[in-house]
């Protein structure tokens, strides 16, 4: 065990972190004296999707920025840049030289889809811009009719740009990329926003433009959608902030293997102290051992303009996370809201009331004080207490930003904060939704075990909206799927067991998966292998032994 967790912990401790602090060789960019540096560079190849891992601040719009042609890179030099000629014969010999040859010789057009979809409105100089005009202008091949239709576009066709909300605008930026002529085509980070099913289709488009000629390279955090979408993988680790560098290409499997795993093999680097494995037979271990508290709630329906929510009757226990399983617009925020109080059911005398903790899905902290103020005012027992710090603040990387002010922090600390506070507030029931929105996959992997540790080492009981389908499974003892149509009339189950859930949910989006023998993580198998057409007929779309 890890000391800390009371079962048997799924993350070894390593100590020995043997990374290389003054890397000098194989720079291909550095941005100033004593700024970033990019070390080495992935190399794309055509006709298929490389796909990039790796924490934030690691340099992966860098690399993206360097083959695209839009930042010239100085191999380090950035007092004295090279030029192109120079650098095409520091890459010569390997795949990246006839790449560059073709940057150079302006033999290459890249379009990008940009990480922060957030900011496309305010680029957009023509007023009023619709997301038909926009098609309009951009659509240089032949796809649009399609993608609006994969993308759920169609019916925003004279909605103003400006007016999208955060999956839209993903959609949308998606799309605007995918109607373009080009020989790359890049995605920064194309699953934030979207649930599943639309993680899925964004995934089936992406792939749906590799041609035997072009280069495609996605940047993504959501790890069973980047092992979809991708055919071969670069893992980014080094010092955020500091420096970066690229690992030589691997198999999907094996590169993300690597980056779950923070060890490089064949370089015999450890890059993160921690792995991290998705052992469900431990959950089940936890089961088995005695509960004390079983808390219910009832029957409820919640109309909310023309939406209709229809909730089963639940009960459940201490030590247990329950994951809220559906699409945008089935009315998970709804029932967590519910759960809370902040909420009350069309009848009122189905009220829950619970002692909760809740961590709303957006936050817009309007606290004018520091981070250690704001934990100081409302956790402050929790936050003195040595094993609160070292379970949860520590491991969730507080430490940087304790002494910034709250209202400066960009989304991904923000929600580090949240983490913290929510499992700080004393209280049986944990409302958790959407932990995984603005994290990297590195953060993600460190809020997953302290929320996991902490709900069992404090038995609490956690409610938690996630759509990143390995934070998802690896959290849930149990799941509640949400089925009907999303904005109008849906139904939450009872809380169920993960393999009866899941199957019904992944039914639901006709996807099968199989689970890693290594770190026992879900991954989604390609439609129409054997596999899948295997376990569909079977009826097993979750794993199966
Ligand atoms: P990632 O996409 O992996 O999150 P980036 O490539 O965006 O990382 O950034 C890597 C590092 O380089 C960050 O610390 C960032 O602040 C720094 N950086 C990015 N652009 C510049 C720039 N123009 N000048 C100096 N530093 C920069
Ligand atoms: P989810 O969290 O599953 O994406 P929500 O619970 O946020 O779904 O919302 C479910 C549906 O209810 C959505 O169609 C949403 O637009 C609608 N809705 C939410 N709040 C209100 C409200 N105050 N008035 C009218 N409709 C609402
Ligand atoms: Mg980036
Ligand atoms: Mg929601």
């Amino acid at each position: 065990g890890c000391g800390i967790c009371v079962k048997k912990c799924p993350f070894e401790a390593i100590s020995i972190l043997n990374l290389p602090t003054n890397l000098s060789t194989h720079v291909t960019h550095r941005y100033a004296a004593n700024a970033f540096k990019l070390h080495r560079l992935p190399t794309p190849r055509p006709g298929q999707v490389l796909g990039l891992v790796g924490t934030n601040g690691i340099g992966k719009s860098t690399a993206l920025k360097v083959l695209s042609g839009k930042l010239k890179p100085n191999l380090g030099r950035y007092d004295d840049p090279p030029e192109w000629t120079e650098i095409i014969k520091y890459f010569r010999g390997s795949d990246l030289q006839n790449f560059f040859t073709k940057v150079l010789e302006d033999d290459i057009k890249a379009v990008t889809k940009p990480q922060y979809v957030d900011q496309i409105p305010r680029s957009i100089k023509v007023p009023n811009m619709t997301v038909g005009k926009m098609f309009d202008r951009q659509s240089e091949t032949d796809n649009r009719n399609q993608l609006e239709e994969d993308l759920e576009l169609k019916h925003l066709q004279s909605r103003e740009v400006s007016q999208l909300s955060g999956g839209e605008l993903q959609r949308f930026a998606i799309a605007i990329a995918a109607v373009r002529k080009a020989d790359v085509y890049m995605f920064d980070e194309p699953s934030s926003y979207l649930d599943i099913r639309q993680r899925l289709a964004a995934a089936r488009v992406i792939r749906g433009l590799v041609q035997p000629k072009n280069y495609i390279i996605v940047v993504e955090h959501d790890l069973s959608t980047l092992d979809y979408l991708s055919d071969f993988i670069c893992v980014f680790y080094g010092v955020p902030g500091v420096y970066g560098v690229v690992t030589l290409p691997y198999s999907v499997r094996e590169g993300i293997n690597i980056f779950l795993d923070g060890m490089i093999p064949t370089e015999n680097m450890r890059f993160r102290e921690e792995s991290l494995t998705f052992r469900i037979a431990e959950t089940v271990e936890d089961n088995a051992a005695p509960n004390i508290r079983t808390l219910t709630y009832p029957n409820m329906t919640k109309t909310l303009g023309s939406f209709k929510l229809h909730v089963k009757s639940g009960q459940f226990s201490d030590s247990e996370i329950i994951v809220l399983l559906g699409e945008n617009g089935m009315g998970k925020t709804t029932l967590v809201q519910l759960l809370g109080g902040k909420l009350k059911p069309d009848n009122e005398a189905d009220t829950v009331s619970l002692r909760v903790s809740m961590k709303p899905q957006t936050i817009s902290p309007k606290f004018p004080g520091t981070v250690r103020m704001l934990l100081l005012k409302r956790i402050k027992a929790m936050f003195m207490h040595p094993q609160f710090n070292s379970d949860v603040i520590k491991p969730m990387n507080l430490d940087g930003i304790i002494d910034q002010d709250v209202q400066t922090l960009s989304g991904g600390e923000l929600q580090r904060v949240a983490i913290c506070l929510v499992l700080g507030v004393p209280a049986d029931v944990l409302l958790i939704d959407e932990p995984s929105a603005y994290l990297d996959s590195e953060q993600r992997i460190h809020a997953s075990k302290v929320i996991k540790k902490f709900v069992m080492s404090s038995k609490r009981t956690a409610f938690i909206v996630e759509h990143d389908f390995i934070m998802a499974t690896y959290l849930a003892d149990k799941v509640i799927v949400f089925e009907g149509s999303p904005g109008k009339e849906s139904w939450a189950g009872e809380p169920e067991g993960l393999l009866t859930g899941m199957n019904k949910f992944l039914k639901s989006l006709d996807i099968t998966f199989r689970r890693d023998p290594t770190n026992y993580r879900p991954r989604i198998n390609k439609n129409h292998s054997v596999l899948d057409h295997e376990q569909k007929s079977a009826g097993n779309y979750f794993f199966v032994e």
